[in-house]
């Protein structure tokens, strides 16, 4: 099984760092023909309209929604942006996942925090019971979830900050830059 990493901009090599913790083969994807010897694909966190226009110049928009289609993206903070079908402004958005988000959404008194989160089918999956240590920076907040899309984590407050549609997932924190292996590992679950 291989799990490629989109690399054009951001902090894919944290992802490929917790692959190799969990026993996954993890490569670099910068072009459409590496998008095909891939079972899944992580979209990392970085700048949402970056990775968005790095990914028209490279040929990857059409080939990245192809493959969504089929198989399993998980994009964390920019990333789960990317995959949104609105992003409350013009950039090249995937529009693979029913959700709306608002980016910055915690202005800047609140650039970075850390919650924890009760993320059910994430206990489910690993059969571990303590909540989930999540790391936002710079964060988007998923403002909503529509047609076949699921809430997977609210903040205490309610606000969305994890969503999963089928095979896709989209997290407004970085599971990558902690030393927590569950995300990934119920990414990789998801793979069939
Ligand atoms: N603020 C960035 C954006 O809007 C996302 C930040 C991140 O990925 N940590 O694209």
């Amino acid at each position: 099984m291989k799990v490629g990493v989109l690399a054009l901009q951001g902090d894919f090599a944290e992802h490929l760092s917790m692959l190799r913790r969990i026993g996954v083969e993890g490569v670099e994807v910068r072009l459409p023909e590496e998008l095909e010897t891939v079972q899944a694909l992580i979209i990392p966190g970085g700048e949402s309209t970056t990775i968005g226009k790095l990914a028209v110049d490279f040929g990857l928009l059409e080939p990245l929604r192809a493959f969504g289609r089929e198989r399993p993206i998980w994009g964390t903070c920019a990333g789960a942006i990317f995959l949104s079908k609105d992003a409350h402004r013009q950039q090249p958005l995937l529009e693979l996942m029913d959700i709306t988000v608002q980016r910055n959404a915690f202005g800047r008194q609140v650039d970075s925090f850390e919650a924890d989160l009760d993320v059910k089918p994430l206990k489910q999956a690993t059969g571990t019971s303590e909540p989930y240590h999540a790391v936002f920076i710079r964060a988007p907040i998923i403002e909503s979830v529509r047609g076949s899309a699921e809430v997977l984590a609210t903040l205490p407050d309610g606000r969305i900050v994890a969503a999963q549609q089928g095979h896709l997932l989209a997290t407004s924190f970085h599971p990558e830059l902690t030393d927590d292996l569950r995300f990934h590992q119920y990414f990789v679950s998801l793979i069939s």
